[in-house]
């Protein structure tokens, strides 16, 4: 059990009502769950709902269980069930002991199957998957009553168990509750409570041929662990009245109570692992892990440090009523922390040569640049000044407007950490193209300040041409182009410009040795994370975001 710490009330709806549960003395312990189906990657929606359910657990006296949904063996695969582990431990959470699984329970709940059988609840059902959809009704109108509705409880309970023996293929019966086809519910009208599937399951083998519903497993998966709190996102409120009834007609051990909330929607975002699997599976990204996808596991791969998630989840709240959250929202969550946490280094993402023709040839220098601007204990480090320096491309022209500050012909300008350098040619290629600069430095200026107290207008990042090292530089922007993507034309709302690759730019040869992973601030440039493209020959790094919020301005540009 996690240690109780003192909760803070009021934060929220739910946090809410379980204060007063506790206040009355209905609990002694809280205990929620996070119940994910193991059929694809979590994404940041998950991390919502994570942070909620354990959340509780460390704010009141409880603990939160981590219980794989695994009801359906076709869609879940063992990949799913290691990765969503990772990425729960990841943000931050930690389920102690209480790892569980629905199938752990097949055995019991196939005896409360029984069980409605016997009480007259529940009855095989010979129609096809159509015929008992055809049968339903709609909103306005009632369905029909299977004509196997009335069958005997022996006859039920010999096909039942036929089911279970594997006698049937696929599809050719199912289970049924007897509730009440003209219920308001369409959810009350007859669910499925087990299907025919000869499939093999990750953690029972070919065990069963039957497998339950999620409706009928989630409920008293619930009831068997003890969940007092059953937290889950809105579109299982009509589901509510069908758990209520399986938690009244069986002789579960607990009564767990459901209350529901908003998921998380952000724009430019699809958050379904259908659409998710998709991209996947039609390449449309790289994998589950594609820094661009709205998965954990791309986050994480992108750099983005799980304080900024948690941070996020805070801020964005939770509440009763859907809405969308704006990406900036997060992308202002992950910046914050990355410009507190990473260390300053220098990258040139398009390099332009620089030859500084007063600096004297074969000779270099080392000078001191400082690794956190508001942190003097994550120190110094040394870069190497020469005659030969990349500086970024956009950094020169040659024919500037009037209000561009930084390196054109004639023009000064200091280059971060080391002198004021002037611009005095310009080297083109056939086409036309500037290719190489020539400058003169001030040796005087060394530090980057002016003994006769002159100024400068523009601060460059740059890199030594010798101690610097190539490296591929991804650059990543929003997967989608329109910012409520349709999820179910999704490929048309894909931003053909997500992923831009800048095959020839520099970083410094200390962080191309270095196998961090940690990601770190390229000045001016914004937070970029070694990727596990890398080779020993090619560094890749990912931008995990920029330092500004030029989307948006872009956007609002249109
Ligand atoms: P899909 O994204 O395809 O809808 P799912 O929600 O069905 O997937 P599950 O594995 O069933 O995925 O989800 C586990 C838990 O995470 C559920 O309790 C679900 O309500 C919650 N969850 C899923 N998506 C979100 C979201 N966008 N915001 C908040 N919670 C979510
Ligand atoms: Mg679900």
């Amino acid at each position: 059990m996690t240690e109780p710490v003192a909760a803070e009330v009021g934060r929220d709806f739910i946090r809410d009502i379980i204060q007063a549960d506790l206040d009355q003395g209905k609990y002694r312990e809280i205990v929620t769950r996070f119940p994910p189906e193991p059929n694809g990657y979590l994404h940041i929606g998950h991390a919502k709902s994570i942070a909620l359910n354990f959340g509780i657990a460390q704010e009141f006296p409880g603990r939160c269980h981590l219980r794989f949904d695994d009801t359906n063996p076709v869609k879940e695969e063992q990949e799913y069930i290691d990765s969503i582990q990772a990425d729960v431990r990841w943000l931050g959470f930690d389920w102690g002991k209480n790892l569980f699984f629905a199938s752990d329970y097949f055995e019991r709940l196939y005896e409360w199957a029984e069980q409605l059988i016997r009480d007259g609840l529940a009855y095989v059902d010979d129609q096809t998957q159509e015929e008992i959809r055809l049968a339903r009704g709609t909103l306005t109108e009632p369905g029909k009553n299977s004509p196997f509705r009335d069958r005997s409880v022996d006859e039920n309970l010999d096909l039942f168990r036929r089911m279970k023996a594997g006698e049937f293929p696929n599809g050719t019966r199912v289970l049924r509750a007897k509730i009440d086809m003209a219920a308001g519910n369409i959810n009350l009208r007859d669910p499925v409570l087990y299907r025919i599937l000869h499939a093999h399951h990750p953690r029972t083998g070919t065990k069963w041929h039957i497998y339950p519903s999620y409706d009928y497993a989630h409920g008293q998966s619930d009831a068997i662990e003890g969940i007092t709190h059953s937290i889950c996102t809105l579109e299982f409120e009509d589901h509510r009245p069908l758990y209520d009834w399986f938690i009244e007609k069986l002789p579960v051990p607990s009564q767990p109570h459901q209350y529901e909330f908003a998921r998380l929607n952000l724009t430019y975002t699809l958050l379904s692992k259908r659409v998710l699997t998709q991209l996947v599976r039609d390449g449309h990204v790289a994998g589950w892990d594609d820094p661009r996808m709205p998965t954990m596991a791309g986050m994480r791969r992108r750099g983005v440090p799980p304080a900024a998630l948690r941070e996020f989840v805070k801020r964005i709240g939770v509440a009763k009523a859907n809405s969308v959250v704006d990406v900036g929202m997060l992308e202002f969550c992950i910046r914050e922390e990355l410009n507190r946490t990473s260390q300053r280094r220098m990258g040139v993402l398009r390099p332009l040569k620089v030859v500084i023709e007063n600096y004297p040839e074969g000779q270099t220098e080392e000078l001191e640049a400082i690794n956190h601007p508001d942190d003097p204990s994550a120190g110094t480090r040394k870069i190497t000044f020469g005659r030969e320096l990349y500086i970024e491309q956009d950094d020169f022209m040659e024919n500037p407007p009037k209000k561009f500050f930084r390196l054109s012909p004639g023009n000064e300008v200091r280059l971060r950490y080391a002198y004021f350098v002037k611009c005095t040619g310009v080297i083109k290629n056939d086409k036309g193209e500037v290719v190489e600069l020539r400058c003169t430095y001030d040796p005087a200026t060394k530090g980057g300040n002016a003994p006769d107290g002159r100024k400068v207008k523009a601060t460059m990042h740059w890199l030594p041409a010798a101690n610097s090292v190539p490296a591929e530089i991804r650059i990543y922007n929003q997967l989608f182009a329109n910012p409520s993507p349709d999820a179910s034309n999704f490929a048309a709302d894909l931003n053909p410009q997500s992923l831009e690759i800048l095959a020839d730019a520099r970083i410094e040869a200390s962080v191309a040795q270095s196998n961090s992973t940690e990601p770190m601030q390229f000045e001016r440039q914004g937070y970029f994370v070694r990727d596990k493209d890398s080779t020993p020959g090619k560094p890749v790094f990912s931008r995990t975001i920029g330092l500004r919020d030029t989307f948006a301005k872009e956007v609002a540009k249109g």
